[in-house]
């Protein structure tokens, strides 16, 4: 079956083409898929397929929504660093974001966010207070 995908900036169904199409002067991204809408928008594929990481987005949205990956993902990275393990560490700061933006869990993810709910990512993840002492105070208090 085909996918559809839709452009989040204009509402237009995306084409899948190759990174060719998107870098040409980048040879190691060819092998990746792209879903493009005919604005110039685009989202890159999980490697080898053709399932969309997110939803098309133009510059601005994808420049949102890499700053909003770079402070939550700064969240989830602090408890690991803390000694949770991955998995528990991002399953639960999910939760927490899909609070705080009042949003369902199954449709908290950044890369289907549009620039607005992408600032808002990063506003709720600056307000909450991040570990300031070195990593990792487990560790210390046992030497
Ligand atoms: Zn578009």
């Amino acid at each position: 079956m085909k996918r559809l995908v839709v452009c989040s900036d204009c509402g237009q169904a995306a084409s899948l083409v190759t990174g060719a199409a998107i870098y040409p002067h980048r040879r190691d991204l060819w092998i990746k898929n792209f879903w493009r809408c005919e604005c110039g928008a685009y989202v890159g594929c999980h490697l080898f397929t053709d399932k969309p990481l997110g939803s098309p987005a133009g510059k601005e949205t994808r420049d949102a929504r890499m700053l909003a990956h770079a402070e939550f993902d700064a969240i989830w990275k602090a408890d690991i660093a803390q000694g949770r393990e991955k998995g528990k560490a991002r399953s639960s700061a999910y939760r927490w974001l899909s609070e705080q933006l009042g949003t369902p869990p199954e449709d908290t993810h950044i890369g289907m966010f549009d620039r607005s709910m992408a600032q808002r990512v990063v506003e709720v993840c600056r307000a909450r207070p991040l570990p300031s002492r070195p990593f990792p105070e487990s560790r210390k208090t046992a030497l």
